[in-house]
């Protein structure tokens, strides 16, 4: 049991005595550490910290601040076998899949930067002007447990790459890499004060660092609830924001497509992560004669998932997260079966041999009706939904018709007909044919899903204002 009972304020750790936070093992439910629940007045002082820093940071140089993130790749590196074990433990992903992408991932990211920043214009001309690009200010930065330490990453980078001062809140459910983040920062050159990480509650810390008014800008991801209220409440005070949030993607089979290639990668996708994936792939569209041949392989692509510990190497899917993530995700599978959808997999029972830990059975739902709430909602867990679709047209309308866009995919053996469909999709990005994913590719949402884009130069952009001089 680790007992993480300090906050990083200033290039300090701050010890902390007050209230604390269990954090539990998705695998066993057994409590694996402990972190604050710190109170406004541990935020008050990070983020003066942050402020008195953002002068002398917002002038620093570009060389200085390659520098400080060659040291932070080089110590994510170094800790990238404690890392992937951390999350493991925290979020239940396997660790064949935690190692290259819960800890492959954030060394990745800060190296996109690396090679980004020597090129990036921080001045550009247009006519008699001369176009600069400073730095925001103090950055709130908000996270959510399900890929911990990379979607801190995906925002401290190149907020502090901008020149811009942090403040981080990590997750409660799963913070402990945020500690190996500042211990790694704590071992660089990065001038005290220019990160700072306040752990606690969202409601608590969570609301002091969004309504604080030396705050400039508040880069969040986590859920479209919490992102209304972040919304609100920087509106208040015209604080800039970047919401990365909720989604219920479509995979759009088409006719044409190797169904058995289109099928195995949606569920893949889908299964990525037990389901906690904002853009999981988890409506899958295919041509209604071809819905139960679809359903077969998915069935058998799904039964192959067999859950099981996941620090074992063998294991495929793991727990989820929380107990209370496996028991919203269990109410949805019972309401997708009220609702008259065909369970083709999996259920609500606890899979066998699975006592201990948040275990939810992979489960795959048939003709799933596009308005019924298991198509609409964000589950967040390993359910899939196939839904038939009449024609081209239909497929459209179904795969844009939630609230949600953040991420599609489309499948066909004519690629430019997929490129086609792919453009009409109201989604900030689409796998064609199983397209790899890019990190120097933008990333985030339209409608519900998000405001604001991550990675590459849209990434580093959000922490940027621009001012022009007329000469
Ligand atoms: P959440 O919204 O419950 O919590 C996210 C963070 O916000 C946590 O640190 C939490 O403490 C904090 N928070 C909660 N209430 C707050 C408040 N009132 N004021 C300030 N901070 C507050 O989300 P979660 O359950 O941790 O994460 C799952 C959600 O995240 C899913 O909806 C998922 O789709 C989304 N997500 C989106 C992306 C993306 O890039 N679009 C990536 C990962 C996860």
């Amino acid at each position: 049991m680790r007992e993480l009972s300090k906050n990083y304020i200033n290039g300090q750790w701050v010890s902390w005595t007050g209230e604390m936070i269990d954090v539990h093992e998705a695998g066993t439910g057994e409590v694996i550490a402990r972190v604050p629940a710190s109170g406004p007045g541990e935020m008050e002082q990070a983020v003066a910290a942050a402020d008195a820093a953002f002068g002398n940071w917002s002038e620093s140089t570009l060389e200085q601040r390659i520098k400080v993130l060659e040291q932070l790749h080089a110590g994510l590196k170094e800790r990238a076998p404690e890392i992937a074990e951390t999350v493991c433990r925290e979020v239940g992903m396997p660790i064949k899949l935690a190692a290259p992408i819960q800890a492959g991932m954030p060394a990745a990211v800060t190296k996109s930067y690396l090679k980004m920043l020597p090129d990036f214009p921080f001045t550009e001309q247009s006519g008699n002007s001369e176009v600069q690009y400073a730095p925001v200010g103090v950055v709130g930065c908000i996270t959510p447990w399900n890929y911990p330490l990379h979607q801190v990453i995906l925002k401290v980078v190149p907020a502090i790459a901008a020149g811009c001062t942090v403040v981080l809140k990590p997750s409660e459910v799963a913070p402990q890499t945020a500690y190996i983040l500042a211990e790694i920062l704590d071992g660089t050159d990065l001038p005290k004060g220019v990160f700072n990480m306040v752990c606690g509650l969202g409601q608590t810390v969570g609301d002091t660092l969004i309504k604080h008014p030396d705050v400039r800008m508040v880069s969040f991801t986590g859920s479209t609830r919490t992102g209304h209220q972040i919304g609100h409440a920087a509106a208040e005070d015209f604080k800039r924001i970047a919401l990365e949030m909720g989604g219920k993607s479509a995979s759009v089979i088409l006719p044409d497509a190797d169904l058995a290639a289109a099928v195995k990668g949606t569920v893949n996708n889908c299964l990525l992560n037990s389901g906690q994936t904002c853009t999981a792939l988890t409506r899958m569209l295919v041509p209604a004669d071809k819905h139960d041949e679809a359903c077969e392989l998915a069935a058998a692509a799904v039964a192959k998932m067999t859950p099981g510990n996941p620090l074992e190497e063998t294991t495929r899917l793991g727990p989820l997260a929380s107990a209370q993530q496996r028991d919203k995700v269990i109410d949805y599978i019972k309401l997708g079966i009220e609702d008259g959808a065909t369970l083709i997999a999996g259920g609500p029972e606890a899979p066998e041999g699975c006592d201990k830990g948040y275990f939810v059975k992979a489960t795959v739902f048939g003709d799933v009706k596009p308005d019924s709430r298991i198509a609409q909602e964000e589950i967040f867990g390993p359910v899939l939904c196939v839904i038939p679709y009449k024609d081209e047209t239909d497929a459209i309308r179904i795969a844009n018709g939630t609230r949600y866009g953040l991420s599609g995919a489309v499948w066909s053996a004519d690629a430019g007909k997929a490129k086609t469909i792919a453009g009409k999709l109201r989604t900030g990005q689409v796998f064609v044919n199983g397209g790899a994913f890019n990190t120097m590719a933008p990333f985030g949402g339209f409608g519900h899903s998000g405001i604001g884009r991550e990675f590459g130069k849209w990434g580093l952009e959000e922490f940027l204002e621009v001012r022009s001089l007329q000469l």
